[in-house]
């Protein structure tokens, strides 16, 4: 396994308490695996891949507990020199905002180059090169050209192309992508979405999609995680899904979305909203909102049960997860 995220507990400090944002992460990635980890705001997603890249902001966050294993090594016993030189050599990250994620005040050329200068120890002459290179690939027109301007000078599109180069740019083994597309409008979302599932087929690079959008998933990923209250409360192979969801929460986000093989069905939103992450209800944290809730689902916290009946290693936290897939 690439990635392995054991029991990973992240917290951080606010003013209204302490906000359990991870509580007891545990999913895996294999090399040229695409795992989609699917969750509203809020739900942990993107603070577990934070923590995965070494990037959460300290303090308030905190890790308190788990392992992050990449190649076997436990990446939380690092010092920061050592992550940062993993962090864009072997996992990289692409993040939905990449104006704020770009320096303004250099030329993209520049940015992308600075990549081959410090992990690579290459001339800027050279690093310009490879530049150019990049921007060809991620299909920028014109990239000789263009390598000189300014993030501000290209569209949202053109500016999320330029992220995926920046990631792409040493061929790490592992992307996250953390909704990439959501910034973009929606002809562009599903360009951008092609060219990244392309690329990462071409490298043949592990890809963790970061999305709350269920519509996204099932052209590119092989898994999906879902994610509820700092919780993996669903993780299978993304067909099992489509076909028959083992959790209540996974039912009503496809109850929620048009889909074309199931025409003509009324959507339905899930009610109620997600939980505060300083105020986590017991038991099982979707509860409140929960059609098949009982009474032992306001008292014990269901474990990540092995769902029996799937083709490939499959998991669901509910203590009702039969009934859910006969549902
Ligand atoms: Fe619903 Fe209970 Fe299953 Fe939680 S454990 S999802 S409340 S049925
Ligand atoms: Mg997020």
């Amino acid at each position: 396994m690439l990635l392995d995220v054991r029991d990973l507990h992240v917290e951080f400090r606010t003013r209204d308490g302490v906000a359990r944002a991870v509580n007891g992460v545990t999913y895996g990635v294999d090399a040229g695996e695409t795992l989609a980890v699917l969750g509203e705001s809020g739900s942990g997603k993107s603070v577990t891949a934070q923590a995965v890249m070494g990037i959460l902001d300290t303090p308030p966050g905190r890790i308190t507990g788990g392992q992050v294993l990449f190649r076997g090594r436990d990446l939380l016993g690092l010092k920061e020199d050592e992550r940062r030189r993993i962090r864009g050599a072997e996992m990289a990250m692409i993040f939905q905002d990449a104006l704020s994620s770009l320096n303004p005040v250099l030329s993209v050329g520049d940015q992308l180059g600075e990549m081959f200068v410090v992990h690579r120890g290459m001339s800027r002459k050279d690093a310009r090169v490879k530049a150019v290179e990049l921007m060809d690939r991620v299909r920028i027109p014109a990239a000789k050209e263009r390598v000189r301007q300014y993030p501000h000078q290209f569209s949202g599109g053109m500016r999320q192309r330029i992220m995926i180069a920046m990631a792409l740019a040493l061929e790490p083994a592992l992307i996250i992508a953390d909704e990439p597309t959501t910034a973009l409008d929606v002809t562009v979302q599903a360009q951008v979405m092609e060219l990244l599932a392309e690329l990462r087929r071409e490298l043949g690079m592990a890809l963790i999609l970061i999305t709350h959008d269920l519509g996204v998933v099932a052209d590119v990923a092989d898994r999906i995680a879902v994610m509820y209250a700092g919780r993996i409360v669903e993780s299978a192979p993304v067909h099992d899904i489509y076909k028959a969801p083992a959790h209540p929460y996974t039912r009503g986000l496809l109850e929620s979305i048009p889909r074309l093989d199931h025409k003509g069905r009324e959507l339905h939103a899930i009610k109620g909203l997600p939980p505060s992450l300083t105020n986590i209800p017991p038991g099982c944290a979707f509860h409140p909102r929960c059609p098949l809730a009982r009474d032992v689902c306001r008292t014990d916290v269901p474990p990540l049960h092995e769902v029996t009946r799937s083709d490939g290693p499959r998991g669901s936290a509910c203590h009702f997860w039969r009934e859910c897939l006969d549902g």
